[in-house]
Parts: C-alpha cells; sequence; structure tokens
C-alpha cells in the first residue's frame, strides 16, 4: 500500500513544488515505485517531471471524466497525473456532498500499484488543498526562512486542526521543512525559532535536515528533472536525500 504525502503550504514560492519533484527523485533513486500528482493548476510540478499536459489531467479524474488509470503517464522521471489551469475552477464543479473526500476515493483503486503517492498543492487553503489533506497519510510544510512566511501560518494551522479533527483523525504532520536555508542570514534562527513555536502547537516540529539555497534548483525542471537527479552533488540535492531519510530511512532501507 502507497504511503501519500502531501506538500503544503498557502504561500507561493516556499518551495513546494521543487520539494514535491525532490522526493519524488530520492524514492525512485531508492528503487520505489512513484505516484506524483499534481493538484497545482499551475502545473509546475507535472512539466518539471517531464508529463505532457495535454493528456488528461487530474481535472478530469476529479469531475469523473475519466478514470484514473487513464489519466496516469509513466516519464523517465516516474508515473505522474498532470493538472491544468481547469483545476481551478474545481470548486463550482464537484457536488456538495462528499466533495471533500473526491481525491482519496480516486486513489483508493491504486495505493497498491505504488510504494509512495506524492502531491503537490497550489499556494491557497481551497477544496484541492482539503482533498490533499483527507487523502494523505503525511503533511510536510515547506517554507523559507523569512519573518513573512509567518502570515497566514495561523490559518493553515486551523486547517490543518479541522481536518484531523472532522475528516482525516490519522493525518501526520511530519513537520515544516524549512528550504532556500542560509544561515549565514541573521534572521534565519529567529525565523526558525519561530517556527518552531508554530510547529510546536501543532504537536509537531522543525525538521532538523533544512534544504540550502542552491542556484542549479532553478535549472532543474528545464531539464524535466528533480533537483536530486539533475545536479546530485550539490548542496541542496544532498539536504533532500538526507531529509528522505531522515523521514523515511527506516522503511527505505
Ligand atoms: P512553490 O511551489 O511553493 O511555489 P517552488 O518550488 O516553485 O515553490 O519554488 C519557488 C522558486 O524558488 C522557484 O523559482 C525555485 O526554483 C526556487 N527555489 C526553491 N527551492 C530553492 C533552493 N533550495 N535554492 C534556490 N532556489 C530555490
Ligand atoms: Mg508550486
Amino acid at each position: 500500500m502507497a504511503k501519500v504525502i502531501t506538500f503544503t503550504n498557502q504561500k507561493g514560492g516556499v518551495g513546494k513544488t521543487t520539494t514535491a519533484a525532490a522526493f519524488c527523485g530520492a524514492f525512485v533513486a531508492k528503487g520505489k515505485k512513484v505516484l506524483a500528482i499534481d493538484l497545482d493548476p499551475q502545473g509546475n510540478l507535472a512539466f518539471g517531471l517531464g508529463a505532457d499536459d495535454d493528456e488528461y489531467t487530474i481535472h478530469d479524474v476529479l469531475i469523473g471524466k475519466v478514470s484514473i488509470h487513464e489519466a496516469i503517464q509513466t516519464t523517465h522521471n516516474c508515473d505522474v497525473i498532470p493538472s491544468n489551469i481547469l483545476l481551478s475552477g474545481l470548486e463550482l464543479e464537484l457536488s456538495s456532498v462528499g466533495r471533500e473526500y473526491v481525491l482519496k476515493e480516486k486513489l483508493a483503486s491504486i495505493m497498491k500499484f505504488y510504494d509512495y503517492i506524492v502531491i503537490d498543492t497550489p499556494p491557497a487553503l481551497s477544496i484541492l488543498t482539503i482533498n490533499s489533506y483527507i487523502a494523505c497519510n503525511d503533511l510536510i510544510i515547506p517554507m523559507t526562512p523569512e519573518i513573512l512566511s509567518l502570515q497566514g501560518i495561523a490559518q493553515l494551522k486551523d486547517t490543518i486542526i479541522a481536518v484531523k479533527k472532522y475528516y482525516n483523525k490519522s493525518l501526520n504532520l511530519r513537520g515544516i521543512l524549512l528550504t532556500k536555508y542560509n544561515e549565514r542570514i541573521l534572521l534565519t534562527k529567529e525565523v526558525e525559532e519561530l517556527a518552531s513555536i508554530v510547529a510546536g502547537q501543532l504537536g509537531s516540529s522543525v525538521l532538523k535536515t533544512k534544504i540550502s539555497v542552491s542556484v542549479a534548483v532553478a535549472e532543474a525542471p528545464a531539464h524535466k528533472m528533480s533537483i536530486v537527479r539533475y545536479a546530485p552533488r550539490v548542496k541542496a540535492s544532498r539536504d533532500y536525500v538526507k531529509v528522505v531519510d531522515e523521514l523515511y530511512g527506516e522503511e527505505l532501507r
């Protein structure tokens, strides 16, 4: 049975997509069977993993136009279900009862084919985000160590608490992952402390491994590869391999 991991933060530009791709790359490097689901209407994850967005998308799956099997593409990285801009209209297209559970239901029939299903989410707290929280086992919050990153985190916190309480009791917030990390910047430590307070309120913590700033990160999607595959030697790649080991090392060995 697959373990489903969602990357979330209603702020854009914090490294959700980069991190989702990197985790896929790290799992594949360990010989695992991986499916990446792009739940962001911008479609960056699927693009960066080499999927074709002219095919069926997760939008088609969620509205019941095609089966989830028909929307899975096999790329040179891993299996991928792409997204497109139509996904942003989903809120209006789903029927009102049970709309939070659609993704979970769709995943049920493919859970046995994968070791890990990785979900990238949009920078919003929408029906898509809620669906991803309900469908997953593990939640990881990528965050940049800037003071503005803490803005809006209370709202994220309330959403996670509500989903845990009403919909998915076994939802496991694995931690806040600090990205674009540069310890030489003075404010970083201060923000890290604040982030750790927030994480504590959610019964979680800031992950020990931080992801360093590396210029190669921006180049990887153009080459249709995750950073861990495109530039395995750069610090950010080594950090990603390390954090995957911190979180999933035991089951990967
Ligand atoms: P999100 O999905 O949260 O919007 P992205 O993963 O798209 O965030 O990252 C936002 C931008 O930051 C991208 O241009 C990406 O290349 C860059 N970026 C992400 N992580 C790093 C890193 N560790 N070092 C340098 N740039 C990064
Ligand atoms: Mg993104």
